[in-house]
C-alpha cells in the first residue's frame, strides 16, 4: 500500500522515467574469440570470415496469428575476399534481402535441424575496405516459433488482455530474429516495434522517448542497446503493465493486479545494486528495472540487460525470496559484461553468478543467510554428484563437447561454480579475490571469454608462478575435472543445526516444531526442514505436518512446492485439489516438472491424476515446459495432436 501513490502517478512518469541515464557511448564492436574453446558447435555462423556487429529490429506485433512481421538491418564486417554471411534462423520465413540502398541479395535457406534450426546465407554486394555493409532482411516468425510465448487474456493475471514475452537463451532468439545466435558473437541494437493498444512494449534495452501512434489503433516503442551483448539478450515483453520507481535508477513492471505486490516485494533493489557495486565496480547498464510475468513463465528469473524477467511465484509477502533478484541483479557483470562464448563453459555465467549473488544476499541480508544458501548449494552439489558419479563427465564445470545447451546439469555450473569460487576466496584471502573478480570484469568488459582465459587470469594476478598455492588451490580439478575436488570448502555446519535437529526429532518420534517457531524461521529454514524430512511418510504424518505448520496455506510458492511434492509422492489425496490448482495456475519449470514426475512415478495412483492435471493446464505453459512434462507423462503417445 505504501507505493500506491506512485503507481497512481504512471501514465505522466511512464516513460520519463525509464528513458536512458546510459552514457553517451560509440559503439565498440567487440572481438571474436578464436581459441578452441570459444568455438560454438551450435550456430551456422562464420564469424572469422563475416560477421554481424548491430541489428536494428522493425517488427508489429500481431496476437491474432501470434507473429512478429518487419525487417532485420544487420550491419555486417567481413574479411577480405569474403562474399557472403551466414545467419542463423528457426523457422523464419524470408520474404527478401536487400542492401542498405534496397537492391535485391541473393539468398538461400540450407536444409534444417531440429535443434539449430537452419542457416541463411547472404551474399554479399561489392565493397571497397572493411566499411560496415548492410543487409536488409524482411520477414516473419512462425506461429510457432519457440522464443516467443503469447499469452491469452485467460494466461495472464489480469486476465482481460493477451501477452507476450520472448526467451532468448539458449539459442531461441533465432526464432524470431535473423542474426548470427552464438553468445561470442556480441552485437549492438536497437528497435522499433509496434503493438495493438492499450499494450504497451519493453525491451532489454533503453527506451527512447514517448510511444508514438500510428494509426489504426496501435503504438511505435523504440529502444536501443548501445553496449555490444550476445543475442541471446534480445528480449521484449508486451502486455497490459504499468511501472513503479523502485529507486533512483530501478523500477518495476508488472502487470496492474500485481504491480503493488512486486513493489512491497522489491523493497531491497536499490540496496542491492548498492552492495554489487561496492563489491565488483559500477553497474554500467543506466537503467536496472525488472519485469514480473505471468505466470506461465517457465523459468524463476532472466537477466535481460536492464530489464530482468522475473516469474511472479518469488513473490512471499516476506522478500525471502529475493536472491532470486540478487541472483539476476549480478548476471549484470557475469553473464552480460563478461560473457561465455561457448555453451561448454556455463559456469563462467551461472557459477560466478551465484557465487556474487551469495556475496550480495551477505551485505544486505547478512551472514547467516549467505552461509545457509551456499550450505544449500553445496548440498544440492553432493546430491547431483552422488546421482550422476563421481567420474561422470556431465560433473565437469566445462560441459562435454556436443553437450546441448538445453541440457546441461545445474549443479555442475550453479554450485559447483559456487563452491569453487568459495573455495579460492578462502584460500586467497577475500581482498585478494575481490581484487582479481574486479579486474576480471573490467578487463573484459563487454566481451566473450573462455575457462582458459579466467585460469590463466586467476594464475595471472594471484597465482604468480607459487606452485605450493597453484596445489592448493587444484584450479584444473574444478574446471575439466568431475566430481568434487577435495579442497572443496565445506559449508558451515551451524548453518541449519536448529533446523536439522527439529527435522531429526520428528523422524525420531514425531515431534513437530511449535508453530510459533516454524513460523520464525527464514524461508531458507523452512524450504531445509521440508527436504529433511524421509521420502516415504504415511496420509496421518501428512495430515499432522500439514495442520501443525499451516503448509497448505503457506505464501511462499517455494513451501508450498515443497508441501505438495511430499504430498504427491505419497499418494495423500486430500492435497490433490491444490496440486492441481498450484500447477494451473503456476508455470514455472522448476516447480512443474518435478509435481508430474512425482505423481507419475507412484503408478496407479497418480498417472491418471498427473494425465488430467496436463489436459486442462498444458495450454498455459510456456513450450520449454510442456517439452519437459511431455516427456514425463509421456503426452505424444498418447495424444499425438495434443
Ligand atoms: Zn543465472
Amino acid at each position: 500500500m505504501r507505493f500506491a501513490p506512485l503507481a497512481a502517478l504512471l501514465p505522466l512518469a511512464l516513460f520519463t522515467a525509464c528513458k536512458g541515464d546510459l552514457p553517451e557511448t560509440e559503439r565498440v564492436i567487440a572481438p571474436i574469440l578464436t581459441s578452441e574453446q570459444a568455438f560454438d558447435e551450435f550456430t551456422y555462423a562464420r564469424p572469422t570470415e563475416a560477421r554481424v556487429t548491430h541489428v536494428a529490429l522493425d517488427l508489429a506485433l500481431d496476437f491474432d496469428s501470434h507473429t512478429v512481421a518487419g525487417t532485420a538491418t544487420l550491419d555486417v564486417q567481413a574479411a577480405d575476399g569474403v562474399d557472403e554471411v551466414v545467419l542463423d534462423s528457426n523457422g523464419l520465413v524470408i520474404s527478401g534481402v536487400t542492401d542498405g540502398a534496397g537492391q535485391a541479395l541473393d539468398f538461400t535457406v540450407g536444409e534444417s535441424d531440429p535443434e539449430k534450426g537452419e542457416p541463411i546465407t547472404v551474399s554479399l554486394p561489392a565493397r571497397t575496405g572493411d566499411e560496415l555493409q548492410q543487409v536488409v532482411i524482411t520477414y516473419a516468425s512462425e506461429p510457432g516459433a519457440e522464443a516467443l510465448q503469447w499469452l491469452s487474456p485467460e494466461q495472464t493475471a489480469g486476465g482481460e488482455h493477451p501477452f507476450l514475452f520472448s526467451q532468448g537463451q539458449a539459442i531461441l532468439n533465432r526464432s524470431w530474429i535473423p542474426t548470427q545466435d552464438s553468445p561470442g558473437i556480441r552485437q549492438t541494437w536497437e528497435a522499433r516495434i509496434t503493438a495493438p493498444e492499450p499494450l504497451t512494449v519493453v525491451m532489454s534495452g533503453i527506451s527512447q522517448g514517448e510511444p508514438e501512434d500510428v494509426g489504426e489503433g496501435r503504438r511505435a516503442f523504440s529502444f536501443a542497446m548501445d553496449n555490444s551483448v550476445p543475442p541471446y539478450l534480445i528480449a521484449m515483453a508486451a502486455g497490459n503493465i504499468e511501472h513503479a520507481e523502485l529507486g533512483p535508477r530501478s523500477g518495476v513492471w508488472a502487470e496492474p493486479v500485481t504491480l503493488a505486490a512486486a513493489t512491497e516485494e522489491l523493497a531491497d533493489t536499490e540496496a542491492m545494486i548498492d552492495a554489487a557495486e561496492a563489491i565488483y565496480g559500477p553497474y554500467r547498464w543506466g537503467r536496472y528495472d525488472m519485469i514480473v510475468l505471468p505466470p506461465s513463465f517457465p523459468y524463476g528469473g532472466m537477466e535481460n540487460p536492464t530489464l530482468t524477467f522475473l516469474t511472479p511465484t518469488f513473490i512471499a509477502g516476506d522478500r525471502s525470496n529475493t536472491g532470486l533478484v540478487a541472483h539476476e541483479l549480478a548476471h549484470s557483470w557475469s553473464g552480460n559484461l563478461v560473457t561465455y562464448a561457448s555453451w561448454r563453459d556455463g559456469w563462467l555465467n551461472e557459477g560466478v553468478t551465484s557465487y556474487f549473488e551469495s556475496r550480495i544476499t551477505e551485505a544486505v541480508f547478512g551472514e547467516k543467510r549467505a552461509e545457509q544458501e551456499y550450505a544449500l548449494s553445496y548440498n544440492s552439489l553432493e546430491t547431483a554428484v552422488a546421482e550422476a558419479g563421481a567420474d561422470n563427465p556431465v560433473t565437469a564445470m566445462r560441459t562435454p563437447e556436443g553437450t546441448s545447451p538445453f541440457d546441461t546439469i545445474g549443479e555442475a555450473s550453479y554450485d559447483k561454480g559456487t563452491v569453487f569460487l568459495r573455495t579460492v576466496e578462502h584460500i586467497v584471502g577475500r581482498e585478494a579475490f575481490d581484487e582479481f573478480m574486479r579486474s576480471w570484469f573490467d578487463d573484459h568488459a563487454f566481451q566473450p571469454a573462455t575457462s582458459e582465459m579466467f585460469l590463466a587470469a586467476l594464475r595471472e594476478h594471484l597465482v604468480h608462478g607459487d606452485q605450493e598455492l597453484e596445489d592448493r588451490l587444484m584450479l584444473d580439478d574444478w574446471v575439466y575435472g568431475t566430481g568434487i575436488p577435495e579442497n572443496a570448502l565445506a559449508p558451515d555446519p551451524a548453518a541449519f543445526a536448529e533446523v536439522d535437529a527439529a527435522a531429526a526429532a520428528f523422524v525420531d518420534d514425531g515431534t513437530l516444531p511449535l508453530a510459533t517457531e516454524w513460523r520464525g524461521w527464514t524461508g531458507a529454514e523452512q524450504q531445509r526442514f521440508l527436504r529433511e524430512l524421509p521420502e516415504v511418510m504415511t496420509a496421518p504424518q501428512l495430515t499432522q505436518l500439514n495442520e501443525a505448520l499451516g503448509l497448505s496455506g503457506n505464501g511462499n510458492n517455494e513451501v508450498l512446492f515443497l508441501w505438495l511434492h511430499a504430498a504427491m509422492r505419497n499418494q495423500y489425496d486430500p492435497a490433490v485439489p491444490q496440486a492441481a490448482e498450484f500447477l494451473h495456475r503456476v508455470g514455472r519449470n522448476k516447480f512443474v516438472s518435478p509435481l508430474y514426475r512425482a505423481m507419475w512415478e507412484t503408478g496407479g495412483w497418480g498417472r491418471p491424476i498427473a494425465r488430467r492435471i496436463y489436459a486442462t493446464s498444458r495450454p498455459g505453459y510456456h513450450s520449454m515446459t510442456r517439452g519437459s512434462v511431455d516427456a514425463i507423462v509421456g503426452w505424444e503417445e498418447e495424444a499425438p495432436n495434443g
